[in-house]
């Protein structure tokens, strides 16, 4: 059987998200965030050899909020190693991504770096005494390399919304500063924090962006290597494990690939040794996952049969 053309694939669910009526709901507890049209829909597919194939609004920037933890992880392990692990664990937590609850049993180590709790931990440790401003910096100047677009942008309306209503993440972090697992002061941690997570992308750069993951660290078109093999399969488990939050379960088995969303309602999935795709579609499901975007992503799989777990299922809901 000849294997489908993914320029139609990718057409075919474009043109079916863009008009679905079912889009689920925007995130309002980010004030900004609650403005943006749930009407949009993205889909970037960027192959081993630099190929994009894509679909919908690809070039409009939308914030990628807790996508960038991905990143922040992987400067993490860069400057600490397998220290990261003594800061956070790395099992799903089964909970809301901004749930407080494991965190006084758990004697304020976060169960994973991509809850809330978990990525203002990291957030600390790569802050590591400097100046929120130059962490920041060099968070971006990550990220535009390897989106290799200086486009790249923090949205300063979407960090000044957050830092104006982030009680919940104010109350994670001081909780955390209470067990001594916080080393700087809160509010440079959490300042970073909400202008990393306030960063603004198209899903053709961030396709690109999480190439490296796809392809065993290294950047294929350009032979770049930015993590060790090892470390990109670890943080492809993690993805898979812990890149849904109480939703990484449903996304696995619907789905089938390692995956990070965000609740401006972008998702960056691999296809190790294939493919780097970034869906984005406002509208959330009932875990703060994109709704459109996850969809879209089960049919692709299914049509591709890209699942990492074999026999694509068929697509359903
Ligand atoms: N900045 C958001 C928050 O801290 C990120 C959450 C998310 O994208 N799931 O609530």
């Amino acid at each position: 059987m000849p294997s489908p053309d993914l320029q139609t694939v990718v057409a075919e669910i474009a043109a079916e998200m863009r008009s679905r009526p079912d889009r689920g709901e925007v995130a309002t507890y980010i004030p900004e965030l609650g403005r943006v049209d749930p009407n949009q829909f993205a889909i970037a597919v960027a192959l081993r050899d630099g190929t994009l194939v894509e679909g919908g609004d690809t070039e409009t920037f939308f914030s990628i909020q807790s996508i960038s933890k991905v990143f922040t992880l992987t400067l993490a392990l860069g400057l600490a190693g397998d220290r990261v692990w003594n800061r956070v664990g790395r099992e799903p937590s089964g909970s809301p991504f901004n749930s407080i609850v494991q965190l006084e049993h758990e004697r304020g180590i976060p169960r994973n770096p991509f809850i809330n709790a978990g990525a203002i931990a990291i957030t600390d440790l790569i802050l590591n005494g400097h100046q929120p401003r130059d962490t920041l910096g060099e968070i971006l100047r990550f990220l535009q390399f390897l989106a290799d677009d200086d486009s790249v942008f923090i949205d300063q309306g979407v960090a000044a919304s957050e830092e104006r209503t982030g009680y919940n993440n104010r109350a994670l972090a001081n909780f955390m500063k209470g067990f001594g697992v916080i080393d700087n002061p809160v509010e440079y941690v959490l300042g970073t924090y909400f202008h990393h997570c306030a960063i603004a992308m198209t899903c053709r750069q961030l396709a690109k962006a999480g190439s490296f993951l796809a392809h065993l660290g290294r950047n294929p078109t350009t032979g770049f290597s930015v993590v060790t093999a090892e470390r990109a399969r670890r943080l492809n488990a993690i993805m898979l494990t812990c890149g849904h939050y109480d939703g990484s379960g449903e996304f696995a088995y619907r789905v089938g690939l390692p995956g990070k969303s965000g609740v401006g309602g972008g998702i960056l999935a691999t296809v190790p040794g294939k493919a780097s795709i970034a869906v984005w579609s406002p509208g959330l499901d009932r875990w703060g996952n994109s709704h459109l975007g996850r969809l879209a992503l089960e049919q692709l799989t299914a049509r591709m049969g890209w699942s990492i777990f074999g026999s694509p299922l068929a697509t359903s809901a």
